[in-house]
């Protein structure tokens, strides 16, 4: 009997605004430990928390990107538990009326494009970090206050592909709307997994468990691999999933238990006192609506109608939005949407994963993209010039033409003298060239060679093999010596 994996997802996506959620600290990472505090993030008696407006607009920007229900009314509500890097004793995040329920957004999986539900979003605080020191922990309260978009996937993925397509869209969207930096390393694109098995066929979810502390796309898909084998296991050899949450244990592929559902919080949940329900009014999500920047699954349709390039280019053109936006540039500066998507994928977007960069961190501009491609239509160049020239325009940002000429790489396309090369050539190859006029054709390329090797590869090759072609019927074979 086969069985099905049943996985739903918690996501914390940390929001880019400049302060934090509930006072004006700033919420720069990196900087030295606790300077980014103050009494409101310090959880000090007897202050108040002031909602930060941005976060509320980005909730809504989430929301309508994701097809949720926006929700006029909602209220903060306080999760109490006792842990070091949360000086209040509760955080303060929405419970029973979150303010975006409801939605959905499309992912690519093998079998076509598949619908996932979005439960619901809503807003929260960060906590602290702990820093782990020998027999000591410090506690660094910088991101205390953080503001943290969490997203509820219904569970309607079934492998482990699904999981990370639903990440990869969701964490596309985010970045799309410029409200959070995806950065997964360092936190700010987290995933909690929920998984469970059952026979195929079977209508009821089976006892899930949730696994914790997953920090790459990579861990995903191998965390909820080994989680759902361990399961399947359990199951077949006739015992029963306990409902826990595990951690994943990178180095060694494994999920091991953290704690089990007996002894998981009661966190007496209650609405927040200090802070006013949230209202929103239709006008203000109107408005947000129109602001909206066009979104991944928007601009992809948009590409295959517009510009008639193979569905992985797109996949990779858009896959950011500073990518997607240099190549329409580069389309309007050079209509050409195929050589330039070639282009892209083979030179462009392999020099940028060498140097680990953003093409905006680059010194390349849409105008020298298109240089190259004059350059290439004129004949000055070959292709190989192209693909030479490219890193250095990366790195110092100088024009194509000027290059060519600093580095050699002028075709020689001019006749005349391509001429007086071929002439030389011949003349200095009489054996071969007899050899030949009576009939051995295959010595063609080994002139187009001697040529090539006379230039250093920069005779233009076409006009020099018309050039050679032309030369050669109309030598006979008595000419030859006095050539
Ligand atoms: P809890 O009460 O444990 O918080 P929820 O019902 O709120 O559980 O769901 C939390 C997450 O777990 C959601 O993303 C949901 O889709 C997922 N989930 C719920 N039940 C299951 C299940 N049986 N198997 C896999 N995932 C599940
Ligand atoms: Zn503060
Ligand atoms: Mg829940």
């Amino acid at each position: 009997m086969s069985f099905e994996a049943v996985i739903g997802l918690e996501v914390h996506a940390q929001l880019l605004t400049k302060s934090k959620i509930f006072c004006g600290c700033s919420t720069q990472f990196g900087s030295s430990p606790n300077s980014q505090t103050c009494p409101v993030c310090l959880g000090m008696p007897g202050v108040l928390p002031v909602l930060n407006k941005k976060v509320v607009e980005y909730a809504i920007m989430l929301g309508l990107a994701t097809n949720c229900t926006i929700n006029r009314n909602s209220y903060f509500a306080r999760k109490n538990y006792f842990y070091p890097d949360l000086p209040k004793g509760y955080q303060i995040s929405q419970y029973e009326l979150p303010i975006c329920s409801d939605g959905y957004i499309m992912i690519k999986t093998k079998e076509g494009e598949k619908r996932i539900g979005i439960t619901r979003i809503h807003m929260e605080e960060d906590a602290g970090k702990l820093i782990h020191e020998g027999a000591h922990s410090l506690v660094d309260l910088n991101r205390t206050g953080t503001p943290l978009l969490e997203i509820v996937s219904e569970p309607d993925m079934r492998t482990p592909e699904e999981a990370v397509s639903y990440l990869k869209e969701l964490r596309q969207i985010l970045l799309y709307l410029g409200i959070c930096d995806g950065n997964m390393e360092e936190g700010s694109f987290r995933c909690d997994a929920n998984v469970s098995v059952r026979r195929k066929g079977d209508t009821k979810f089976g006892t899930k468990t949730e696994l914790k502390n997953i920090n790459s796309f990579r861990f995903i898909q191998k965390a909820l691999e080994y989680e759902i084998e361990r399961q399947i296991d359990i199951i077949e050899s006739g015992g029963k999933i306990i409902q826990e949450t595990r951690l994943f244990d990178s180095s060694k592929g494994i999920t091991i238990s953290m704690r089990s559902k007996e002894e998981a919080h009661d966190y007496r949940y209650f609405p927040e006192p200090d802070l006013m329900p949230i209202f929103v009014d239709e006008v203000h999500i109107k408005k947000i609506k129109e602001s909206l920047p066009e979104l991944p699954y928007e601009k992809r349709q948009r590409f295959k109608d517009q510009y008639n390039i193979p569905e992985y280019d797109i996949e990779i053109l858009t896959n950011e939005r500073d990518i997607s936006d240099f190549f329409e540039k580069c389309v309007s500066l050079y209509n050409n949407p195929k050589t330039l998507s070639n282009f892209f994928m083979t030179e462009i977007m392999k020099e940028l994963n060498e140097r680990k960069c953003g093409i905006l961190e680059t010194k390349l501009t849409p105008g020298n993209v298109v240089e190259i491609f004059k350059l290439l239509d004129e004949d000055k160049i070959n292709y190989n010039g192209a693909k030479t020239i490219l890193p250095k325009i990366i790195e110092t940002g100088k024009s194509p033409s000027v290059l060519i000429e600093e580095m050699g790489l002028v075709q020689i396309s001019d006749t005349s003298a391509l001429e007086s090369i071929v002439m030389d050539v011949l003349r200095n190859n009489k054996k071969e060239l007899k050899e030949y006029l009576s009939g051995k054709d295959k010595l063609f390329a080994f002139f187009v060679g001697q040529v090539m090797k006379r230039t250093s590869g920069k005779a233009n090759p076409k006009i020099l093999q018309d050039l050679l072609k032309e030369k050669l019927s109309k030598i006979s074979i008595d000419e030859v010596d006095n050539l």
